[in-house]
Parts: C-alpha cells; sequence; structure tokens
C-alpha cells in the first residue's frame, strides 16, 4: 500500500512539519481557530516521516486503537478520503479528536520516532485528512442495516452520547438522544471554546448523524421533564444508555467565594460559548465586562486554560492562571500552555487561593494567595503542594475563575433511585458491558469515570452500544450487579 520509498534513515531526516497558526498578537483579540491546518504538502511531508513500523507502538497508545500507521500510508499514497475512512473504522469524530485529544500522552508519546526524534504528527494528519473528506463534500454514510423495530433512548449529547447513537443506529436500532441544553453537543458545544474547536466542526458530525437517521430532542431535561422509568415504561424504549458527564462545577470553598465576580468556569464558558455572551448585546446573555480588567482563573487543566484565554479574548488587561504546583506538574495538554503564554497569559504557580476579597457592594477587589513548595508525591503520583505559613498577599482583581474540576451531574440519578451509584455520585456500571444495577439501562462517559477526556468518552460510548446490541439481540441480563464502589 505503501509509496514511501524513502530508507527509514531518510525519513528522520526530515523535520516534523509545524502546524500553521494564528499570529498570537493578533488571535489573542478574536475567536477564530488558532490551528490552521496542515497544507497537503505538509501533510504528505509529515506521513513520510513514519517509519511504518512492524508492531506500531503508536496504536497501542490510541484509546480507540485507531490504525494510525495503515491511515498515515494511505496518505503517503495521496489517498487522502481512503485515509479518513481509515480512521472513521475506528473513531467516528476524527476531526473533533484530531483537535483536542492529548496526543503527547496517547499515540504520539507511544511512537517510536520519539525516541530519538520528534514523534510524527499523528494528531495533526488526523485532523487533515478529516477536514479534507468535510471540505470536499465526501463523509460516506455508513450502511444502515434494516429497522429492528427496538428503540433506544440516550440521555445526554457528549461525545459518549453521539458514539453510541452512530453505532445503533447503523445497527438498525431507532435512536433518540436527549440533551438538556438547546444544542447538541455537551462539552464540545458549551466546553471547548471556537478558537480550539469550532463549532461548525461539530454541528457537520451532529448533521452527519442525523442523516443516519438519529433523533434528537433538546431542552429535555431527564430526571425533570421525564424519568427514565416513564422512557421505558410509557414511551417504550426497550433500553437507556446515561451518558449525562460530569459538569457540575466544583468550588474551593473559601471566603468570599459568593461575591459578585467570581465564575465557576462552567457557567463562564457556557455563556460565552453557548449563549454568545461576547457578543452581547445582540445576543441577551451577559458576562462579566473583561475589557479593561485584571482577571485571574484558578486550575491548571484544559478548563483552565480555555476559560484564561477566553478572558484574554474578551479584552482583560492581565489575564494570569493561578496554579498550586508548577509548570510541569500542569494536566492540560501541552500545546494549550504553549498557546496561553504566546498570547500574553501570566502564569502565577506555587500559589494557591485562599481568600476573595471584595468591596462594600459585594464586588470581587482581589484574590489573597499563599505560596507554596512541592513536598513528597500523593495519591495521584505528583508531588504535593504544601503551604508557607505567612506567604500569603493579595492579587488584585475583578474577576476570578473557578476552574478545579467537576463533579457527576445529579439529576438523574436521584430520579432512578433502583440505579446504584458510588460514594461520589458517579453511576455504578459494569466495566466490561457498562450495565448499571437497573435492567436495560447503561452509563458511559465522564458520568461513570468521572471527568476524563473525549476519545475516552468515546470508546466507553462505543462499548456501551455494542453491550445494548447484545441486551436487545438476546434479551438477557445476567452477570454481576455493579457494585457501588
Ligand atoms: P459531556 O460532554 O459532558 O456531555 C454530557 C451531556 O449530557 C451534556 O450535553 C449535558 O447537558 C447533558 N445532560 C446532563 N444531564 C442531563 C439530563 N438530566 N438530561 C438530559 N441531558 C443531560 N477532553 C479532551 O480530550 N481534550 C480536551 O482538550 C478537553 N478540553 C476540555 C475543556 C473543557 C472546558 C471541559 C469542561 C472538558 C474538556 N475535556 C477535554 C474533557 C471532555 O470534554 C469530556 O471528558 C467529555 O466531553 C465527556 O463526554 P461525555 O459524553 O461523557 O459528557
Ligand atoms: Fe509511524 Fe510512529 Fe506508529 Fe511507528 S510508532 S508506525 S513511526 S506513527
Amino acid at each position: 500500500m505503501s509509496r514511501n520509498t524513502l530508507p527509514p534513515k531518510e525519513r528522520t531526516k526530515i523535520p516534523r512539519q509545524e502546524m500553521p497558526e494564528q499570529e498570537a498578537d493578533l488571535r489573542r483579540h478574536n475567536f477564530a481557530e488558532v490551528n490552521r491546518g496542515l497544507t497537503v504538502l505538509g501533510a504528505t511531508t509529515e506521513a513520510l516521516r513514519c517509519l511504518e513500523c512492524a508492531k506500531p507502538a503508536c496504536v497501542a497508545g490510541c484509546p480507540v486503537g485507531v490504525k494510525i500507521r495503515d491511515f498515515v500510508e494511505l496518505i503517503t499514497a495521496g489517498d487522502y478520503l481512503g485515509a479518513a475512512s481509515k480512521i472513521r473504522e475506528d473513531n467516528v469524530l476524527p476531526a473533533i479528536t484530531g483537535r483536542v485529544c492529548p496526543q503527547e500522552t496517547q499515540c504520539e508519546g507511544c511512537c517510536i520516532l520519539g525516541k530519538k526524534f520528534e514523534p510524527l504528527g499523528i494528531g495533526y494528519l488526523e485532523r487533515f485528512v478529516a477536514d479534507y473528506e468535510r471540505e470536499h463534500g465526501a463523509v460516506g454514510l455508513p450502511e444502515i442495516a434494516p429497522p429492528t423495530g427496538k428503540r433506544v433512548a440516550i440521555i445526554g449529547s457528549g461525545p459518549a452520547g453521539l458514539s453510541a447513537a452512530g453505532d445503533l443506529v447503523r445497527w438498525g436500532h431507532a435512536v433518540t438522544v436527549f440533551e438538556a441544553l438547546h444544542e447538541i453537543g455537551g462539552v464540545l458545544i458549551y466546553g471547548i471554546p471556537e478558537f480550539r474547536l469550532p463549532k461548525e466542526i461539530v454541528r457537520h458530525e451532529v448533521d452527519v448523524l442525523r442523516q443516519m437517521g438519529v433523533a434528537f430532542q433538546t431542552n429535555v431535561v431527564v430526571g425533570k421533564t421525564v424519568t427514565i422509568d416513564e422512557l421505558m415504561a410509557e414511551d417504550g424504549y426497550d433500553a437507556v444508555l446515561v451518558a449525562t458527564g460530569a459538569g457540575l462545577p466544583k468550588f474551593m470553598e473559601i471566603p468570599g467565594e459568593h461575591l459578585s465576580g467570581v465564575y465557576s468556569a462552567n457557567e463562564f464558558l457556557t455563556r460565552v460559548n453557548l449563549m454568545h455572551a461576547n457578543e452581547f448585546p445582540r445576543y441577551d446573555e451577559p458576562v462579566f465586562d473583561c475589557r479593561g480588567q485584571d482577571i485571574a482563573v484558578i486550575g491548571g487543566g484544559n478548563t483552565a486554560m480555555d476559560a484564561v484565554r477566553t478572558a484574554a479574548r474578551l479584552g482583560a488587561r492581565t489575564s494570569t492562571l493561578i496554579y498550586r504546583r508548577t509548570e510541569a506538574e500542569m494536566p492540560a495538554r501541552v500545546e494549550e500552555v504553549r498557546h496561553a503564554k504566546q498570547e500574553g497569559i501570566e502564569l502565577l504557580t506555587l500559589a494557591n487561593p485562599v481568600a476573595f476579597l471584595g468591596d462594600d457592594d459585594g464586588r470581587l477587589t482581589a484574590v489573597r494567595c499563599i505560596r507554596m513548595e512541592l513536598g513528597e508525591p500523593d495519591d495521584s503520583g505528583r508531588r504535593a503542594p504544601v503551604p508557607i505559613a505567612g506567604s500569603e498577599s493579595d492579587l488584585p482583581v475583578a474577576m476570578a475563575v473557578v476552574a478545579l474540576g467537576t463533579g457527576a451531574n445529579p439529576l438523574v440519578q436521584s430520579s432512578t433511585p433502583d440505579m446504584v451509584t458510588n460514594r461520589k455520585g458517579y453511576i455504578a456500571a459494569d466495566p466490561n458491558s457498562l450495565r448499571t444495577s437497573k435492567r436495560g439501562v447503561f452509563a458511559a462517559g465522564d458520568i461513570v469515570t468521572g471527568a476524563a477526556t473525549v476519545i475516552l468518552a468515546m470508546a466507553a460510548g462505543r462499548t456501551a452500544a455494542a453491550s445494548i446490541r447484545e441486551y436487545l439481540d438476546s434479551g438477557r441480563w445476567d452477570g454481576e450487579t455493579p457494585s457501588p464502589a
């Protein structure tokens, strides 16, 4: 299949192709996508670097086992549509994962080239072929099996729900996705900003599912508008998949958190991404007016990075990220940290807020932080941050965004008492089948694992879909009941 005639030594001499980017000075003032995508020449040159290993370690590093070597070979052969189809065998949202997957810890982190040289730009190539396919109007709809007469309800339209919907509808089941918000996509729509993941790409993927026959109902809050029992007993659904994510914000529980100007990242990002608050008053949802203000975001993950870079784009004078460990321990994708620094985001590391301070009108004026030092490793394997007594100081800010992680969305669990949850409120599901303790009900994605990644949620959605198919075919519901551990 391969047209790569270069000997391995010559391949390693080709430098890793750089992702064309919007200039930092320019992009700090707009929401357009930062990465512009490889050109055809850039992509084929990058593909030529692949060593086409007999045992491709990259594949083992991909949570859904995309056949990386095979799709890269198709790129070197100039068959970009073939490469896209090859990826779609294992990954139904390649334009999205090519943009947001933490490749450095997954496929690229395992790439053999990376032992001595820069790893292959697998994410860049995945994005290239998915964009090529979309821009050439060539996304082929998979074959749909004849109707089985079985109906499946999926609650939540994030990557877990969408990937399960794609598989189930292909197998001939009638699938309806119920979503609490007014737009489909979960975190892909309301969390990850436009400058990292343009919404038109998510909408395009949703349209493909619609064309395949998936029905979507928005503004349906399961647990309030309708319950799982009603869906099954009254509306006649044969199986239900709960894919409601982990969108409940965690707060710091320190003094002053009630002050006006203190947001959770979830609220701040949802207002801007979903409700267009950055275009107020054209849209009627406001958000804090960051123009000319000093703002701070607390946290070191992707959500914190998205929030601080969003605030900068809303016109903040200074945007500071406060993180209690050092840059090396930040969980955010390496590319996001680099982009943030290029955009003038200031990193205040080894610091932790102990209070929010306000004025007489209840408006935030400063964050009081204590300096930290790194001690012994904790449960996560990272060195634990330890406060240095007496080192407090105040950072004047007008807005602060708390991005310290999220917990389980609770509504579905509280309205389904016979579905077992664990002590953190996540749904207990059998790890292999993703069956819950309630007959006919499955669960997948962040609502089972806690906040994770897009690709892991997608992989879980596909596992659940396969189990649902097996259940609908056989009618069997046997095996262990998931324990709430
Ligand atoms: P979600 O995407 O959370 O979707 C759940 C959906 O269920 C939501 O639309 C919600 O409205 C809906 N829902 C909830 N309750 C109900 C109900 N009662 N009735 C009906 N609908 C309901 N991961 C990466 O891999 N790379 C990244 O760069 C990255 N960046 C991120 C940035 C941010 C700001 C955030 C918040 C997360 C990020 N993640 C990233 C994590 C990733 O997005 C999640 O792990 C993933 O979206 C989880 O998918 P899911 O389908 O389980 O849930
Ligand atoms: Fe190519 Fe790297 Fe995979 Fe080897 S490990 S096949 S070099 S991408």
